[in-house]
């Protein structure tokens, strides 16, 4: 038989990994975590939309209110004869944890739960609460999910002040990168309305390539912005342009595009939708623009949250992160809205969503004891 690492955060690490939770299933994690937090002293509180469970729990009254987030649901396994071991069935080979989920972000939700107990385990005077937002759908469409959750603290009027998420932030050593924003993502659907022709009688017809392709030259050229002091300059990619029919001699009654940017804090989405409708509107051009937002940037500014996080990731793991807001989009678009202060951290990222995924046993101990540490420096009452 061989050696197994025994911590309470990597075992129950190992029974969230056994539990399937692919999109959007929650396969019974959340049952497992309110079950600790119930015996806590937690106030548990499922809230199902639709086919997502989500889990909103809550330890005390008062502000300030400092939350962990993340999500139980994983991405699909993908090709199973490409992974080394079964994907639901957590395995170590040498220091680490193989298994869909052990990175993002099971050991961020396994931290958070022994790091609390161990917190509350001498019933310290805390001021403030302390609460969990857990969702299911994280990985999928997330309608359902963080966003719903968001919605209905907001209608009761419950506030969060900071949330630490669980999602795996590190790059090549465990702590290295804390994210603290994201930038913004905002689709374009697009279709250029034609007229379909001979192509040996263009004056009979309205090409559409035609008169796209000046629109798309000068949104290529645009500068958006120089980004600024936390984020990086707002990008513009077209990523994915259809016209034609398929016979060389008729050209097309339409062309379609797929385009995205993300966006700095430098533009709101409203501003950008009614720049890029200003250039339409200085061709001459028939179109359909459809828009998808995704969410706005949010950034968290250095404070009592990003102190308590880079001493406490000091303190115990002897690292200075970088503050960070690269990255896509994660559940924070939804919670920093509600007026908190939200940052990122959790494990290396480097296997998350692909076969073989795995984290460095030692890794989901150090971030138990940082989640701890953070609480202490955020909660623990001090004697006036
Ligand atoms: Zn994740």
């Amino acid at each position: 038989m061989s050696e197994t690492t025994s911590h309470p955060a990597i075992d129950l690490l190992k029974t969230l990994v056994e539990r399937p939770s692919v999109t959007p299933e929650d396969a019974g994690c959340q049952d497992l975590m309110i079950e600790r937090l119930s015996a806590l002293g937690f106030e548990c509180e499922t809230m199902q939309f639709g086919d997502v469970t989500n889990l909103w729990a809550r330890y005390g009254n008062d502000g300030p209110v400092m939350c962990f987030a993340g999500h139980t649901d994983v991405v699909p396994a993908g090709h199973l004869d490409r992974w080394e071991t079964d994907p639901f069935k957590p395995t170590e080979i040498g220091d680490e944890l193989y298994g869909r989920g052990t990175a993002d972000m099971k050991s961020g939700l396994a931290a958070m739960i022994v790091a609390i107990e161990r917190f509350l385990e001498n019933r310290p005077a805390i001021d403030g609460s302390i609460a969990l937002l857990i969702t299911s759908d994280e990985e999928g469409p997330a309608r359902d999910g963080t966003l719903k959750v968001v919605e209905t603290l907001k209608a009761r009027g419950e506030h969060i002040d900071w949330c630490v998420i669980g999602e795996p932030s590190s790059s090549e050593r465990f702590g290295d990168v804390v994210r603290i924003g994201r930038r913004g993502s905002l689709s374009g659907m697009l279709t250029v309305h034609g007229v379909q022709g001979h192509v040996a009688y263009p004056q009979l017809a309205d090409n559409p390539i035609r008169r796209f392709a000046p629109v798309l030259d000068e949104l290529h050229k645009i500068k958006w912005d120089d980004g600024n002091e936390h984020f990086p300059p707002t990008s513009f990619q077209v990523v994915q342009l259809n016209a034609g029919i398929g016979a060389p001699n008729v050209t097309p009654p339409e062309l379609t595009a797929r385009f995205n940017f993300r966006y700095s804090t430098e533009w709101t989405h409203e501003q950008l939708k009614t720049r890029v409708a200003e250039i339409f509107d200085h061709h001459d051009i028939d179109y359909t623009l459809n828009w998808h937002l995704s969410g706005e940037p949010f950034l968290t500014m250095p404070g009592a949250l990003t102190d308590a996080v880079c001493e406490s990731l000091d303190e115990i793991a002897g690292i200075t992160p970088e503050l960070s807001t690269g990255g896509g989009t994660s559940d924070g678009r939804f919670i920093s809205p509600m007026g908190a202060d939200v940052v990122e951290l959790g494990p290396i990222n480097a296997s998350i969503h692909k076969v073989n995924e795995h984290v460095r046993l030692a890794d989901v101990e150090t971030l138990t004891s940082v989640y701890q540490r953070i609480m202490e420096k955020l909660l623990l009452r001090h004697p006036a």
